[in-house]
């Protein structure tokens, strides 16, 4: 049988690792029919936007997708094509685990943590009243007198909804996630002390659900800055870190740079039956075409992909050779190396080929 997935190789980087993370995919010997689609800055062209109709479908119907980044202009044009992905299909869940690998340089040992995001709600909701305009200064008359807070009358406002529902939600699944992974503890994350509604919602959620576990995984939850302090000084006692949206996406780059950055770091977007993997990392404009980049992130993003379709004896030998030739260190792109100018480094698509060449062997 062949699996139906969508594949969007993206902008920038984007389709040196998508392509490589699909000829390791398929070098697993299990069967694809690929529906490539656009997204980003190759769409606007086509299609007029940066998110075409026709891409979206696609995901609805394949329920799978392989994303290659896509590049996001800073302060003009469409908000971010990535946050519009998700809340058009859902994808309610970010899951981002981070372990270190031998021969990853790094100054941490032994981290294998995973990072669950709430996807939907929180400051990333894009509700925001820009200064200056009446309805904002409308708003903060209202928001004075509701509350008697002194707010600057030329203050922009972000709105950060966080809901009793989508808390629950993103707990259960960071819990069964926990479950089926053989994980022993999920810490929720939040900054309950200050924003005692929003956060203190978030908390309350995940400590309900907690209970419904009944100590099949273990709970704690914690302060956000505290953890970034644990993070770095024992990033080992951590398992499941559930998060909502903003601190989610600011600790996972942590979480990435703690095992040695962006170019290790793999990702799922989930919502119920529907899921699409992609790297953490972005489109890195200044390196397109260069066939320099590292494709681990976004091979183990097609990893985690196969696990997900249930191919899971795929899923470990893919995985498999992808920590032998981070081991080893020698067909590695130039990120890899202990130094960033050794000549020996190999480009994307070599480092692609040396991983298909070790899973054959
Ligand atoms: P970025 O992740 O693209 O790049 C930051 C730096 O990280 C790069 O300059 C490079 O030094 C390093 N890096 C990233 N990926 C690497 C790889 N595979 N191998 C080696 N080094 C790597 O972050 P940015 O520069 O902040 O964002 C660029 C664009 O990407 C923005 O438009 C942003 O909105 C977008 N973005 C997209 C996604 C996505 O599509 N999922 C995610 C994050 C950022």
């Amino acid at each position: 049988m062949a699996y139906d997935v969508t594949f969007i190789p993206g902008d920038g980087i984007g389709p040196e690792v998508a392509w490589a993370a699909r000829r390791c995919l398929e070098a697993t010997g299990v069967r694809f029919r690929w529906d490539e689609r656009m997204a980003g800055a190759a769409a606007i062209q086509a299609f007029k936007t940066p998110l075409p109709e026709e891409t979206l479908q696609s995901i609805r119907e394949t329920r799978v997708a392989l994303k290659g980044p896509v590049t996001t202009p800073i302060g003009i044009g469409f908000r971010s094509v990535n946050v519009a992905l998700r809340k058009q299909l859902d994808l309610f869940a970010c899951v981002r685990p981070c372990r270190t690998y031998a021969g990853v340089h790094t100054p941490f040992q032994d981290v294998d943590l995973v990072v669950v995001r709430e996807n939907t709600e929180d400051l990333y909701a894009g509700i925001e009243f820009a200064a200056q305009e009446p309805k904002t200064r409308q708003l903060i008359a209202q928001l004075r007198e509701a509350t008697g807070q002194p707010i600057q009358s030329d203050a922009a406002l972000s709105i950060k909804p966080i809901s009793a529902a989508a808390s629950r939600r993103i707990a259960t699944f960071a819990f069964e996630y926990a479950l089926s992974h053989g994980r022993k503890k999920v810490t929720a994350v939040h900054k309950a002390n200050i924003m005692k509604c929003t956060d203190g919602l978030f908390r309350e959620s995940a400590r309900q659900v907690a209970g419904t576990y009944d100590g099949r995984v273990a709970f704690e939850d914690r302060l956000v800055d505290a953890t970034c302090m644990q993070l770095v000084l024992r990033p080992q006692e951590f398992d499941v870190l559930l998060l909502p949206n903003l601190y989610g996406d600011i600790l996972s780059d942590l979480c990435a740079g703690l095992v040695g950055g962006l170019g290790v770091a793999p990702g799922a977007n989930l919502g119920e039956g529907i899921a699409v993997f992609e790297a953490v990392h972005g489109s890195a404009p200044k390196y397109q075409g260069l066939n320099k980049v590292n494709p681990t992130a976004m091979i183990l993003s097609g990893v985690m992909m196969l696990d997900h379709l249930g191919e899971r004896e795929a899923a470990k030998r893919l995985g498999a050779a992808v920590e032998a030739i981070l081991r080893e260190g020698k067909d590695v792109t130039y990120d890899l190396k202990a130094d960033r100018h050794d000549p020996s480094a190999i480009g994307t698509r070599e480092m692609a080929e040396a991983i298909i060449e070790k899973l054959k062997n």
